[in-house]
């Protein structure tokens, strides 16, 4: 009998990755996903501890699907499994089991492969059953094949955990030591994506460039070897990674950046801040200018690379001249696009013990500032791409009637009015206008009489482009 799932995901794509496994592992139980939590035989809460308020939004999402869970229970329309899973839960466990009873299973990240066991238990036995283990066996090894299409852009896990301990994060308590999946078994799941439609597939990580995993030839491979061989299967248009650390951008990756094509020239590299000063105290062992010379050395393997990074502003003991610092480097850089964070304290974390924490009006200031900079710089890059034609990968259907979405090498979002069979297909876009957050344009590839399609643009020669899906 089909029994309805719904999972809430908040936070980083690698717990998006972690909620389609979740569906993956459900699925020979007979769950479906559905769309809307009421009603559902389970609900999955995916939760993210990387900023603060994240329990409380746990704890008042928990209230209102105990409404529903009851509704349920009374319209004897069988029960409603109630799940808190990810790092909230991985860091919170106890507290969500004694201040919300009601819920069933509350896990962490590393043990979702477990469910069906943790499913069995709760179906039996009343109370909580709490499972945040660090086991010492991989889930990746015990994880069933993906249960259906993952789309035209899909993710791959590939490296989790960290062991670099910057002083403000959560990541190495919540998601523990840091692990490389082997080569051959990330190659396999890759081909079964393309298999399955996926033209682009993003490499995941908390610190992704880290990886180095045993070959099938039995080398220890890094990243830009794991890229080189994921661009052989045929049919992966585009490979990303994300995310990045600066210490582990070896020299094989930038050089991949040089020679592999469906590598995008797109890179997250989150520096967090300018000042030396500011960057030994959040412990991440790098210095600014260390950054400038990578970024350096980025731009000169692919001159059209464009750079992404996270910023946290108000670190304790952050002064106006560290702040300074920041804003000189994201000048200097010149950003198409990036996340800034106030720092927000995380119990447990070194940063959260310092006496110097800054007052909330100081944060608020100076995330103002550094947002109107680099929002200035990402209006700026994608203006400069009006009047002229980029590839674009479909993978979405839009809002409106005939309105297709997809992606632009750099990672733009990019809009056309466009024809359903091109989902999933590249694209030839000529942008006609730039907003903030994306690029609407007009395709200026067509089909043949012999059903392939081509570009006639004013902007490039005649191209065939993939005749066949
Ligand atoms: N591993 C990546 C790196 O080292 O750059 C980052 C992973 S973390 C999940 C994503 C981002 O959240 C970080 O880059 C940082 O900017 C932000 N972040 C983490 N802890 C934070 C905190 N306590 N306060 C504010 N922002 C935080
Ligand atoms: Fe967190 Fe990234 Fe630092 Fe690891 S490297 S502790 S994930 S910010």
């Amino acid at each position: 009998m089909t029994k309805k799932l719904f999972i809430k995901t908040w936070g980083c794509q690698m717990n998006v990755y972690d909620s389609t496994r979740m569906v993956d592992v459900l699925a020979p139980l007979g769950y479906r996903p559905v769309d809307e939590p009421d009603g559902a035989d389970m609900v999955i809460l995916n939760t993210c501890h990387i900023r603060e308020k994240a329990a409380e939004k746990v704890f008042s999402e928990l209230g209102r699907l105990r409404q529903m869970k009851d509704r349920k229970a009374e319209a004897e329309d069988g029960r409603m499994i109630l799940a808190v899973a990810g790092c909230v839960a991985q860091a919170e466990g106890e507290e969500i089991v004694a201040r919300a009873p009601f819920v069933d299973m509350v896990f962490g990240p590393q043990t979702y492969h477990t469910l069906p066991e943790m499913v069995a238990k709760a179906s039996r036995a009343a109370g909580s059953v709490l499972n945040t283990d660090f086991p010492a066996e991989s889930k990746f090894d015990l994880l069933p094949e993906e249960s259906g299409a993952q789309g035209v852009a899909a993710f791959l896990a590939v490296q989790e955990g960290c062991d670099k301990f910057c002083t403000f994060c959560v990541v190495p308590y919540t998601r523990g030591a840091e692990f490389s999946r082997p080569a051959g078994q990330i190659l396999a799941e890759a081909k079964r994506l393309v298999a399955g439609g996926t033209r682009e597939i993003t490499l995941l990580g908390q610190n992704v460039n880290a990886w180095h995993g045993d070959g099938p030839d039995g080398a220890t491979w890094g990243l830009g070897r794991l890229i080189r061989e994921l661009a052989e299967i045929d049919g992966l248009a585009r490979i990303r990674y994300t995310t990045s650390h600066p210490r582990d951008m070896a020299d094989d990756l930038i050089r991949a950046h040089a020679e592999v094509p469906q590598l995008m020239p797109y890179l997250h590299l989150p520096v967090q801040a300018g000042s030396d000063r500011v960057l030994a105290a959040m412990n991440r062992k790098h210095s600014a200018d260390d950054y400038r010379r990578l970024v350096d050395r980025l731009r000169d393997a692919k001159p059209d690379l464009a750079m992404s990074g996270d910023f946290i502003v108000g670190f304790p003991g952050e002064t106006d001249a560290d702040f300074a610092q920041t804003l000189k480097l994201v000048t200097e850089i010149g950003y198409a696009q990036a996340y800034s964070f106030k720092y927000s304290v995380r119990p447990g974390t070194p940063a959260s013990a310092e006496g110097a924490q800054l007052p909330e009006e100081v944060k608020e200031a100076r995330l103002e500032a550094l947002r109107q900079l680099l929002d200035a710089q990402q209006v700026a890059f994608n203006h400069g791409f009006v009047g002229r034609s980029v590839p674009v990968l479909f993978d979405r259907v839009g809002r409106r009637d005939g309105q297709l979405l997809g992606r632009s090498p750099w990672m733009q979002s990019v809009h056309a009015e466009a024809d359903e069979r091109l989902l999933g297909r590249i694209v030839e876009v000529r942008v006609d206008a730039a907003r903030a957050n994306s690029l609407a344009g007009t395709v200026v590839t067509t089909e043949t009489t012999t059903g392939e399609y081509v570009t006639a643009s004013p902007f490039q020669p005649a191209v065939t482009l993939e005749a066949s899906a």
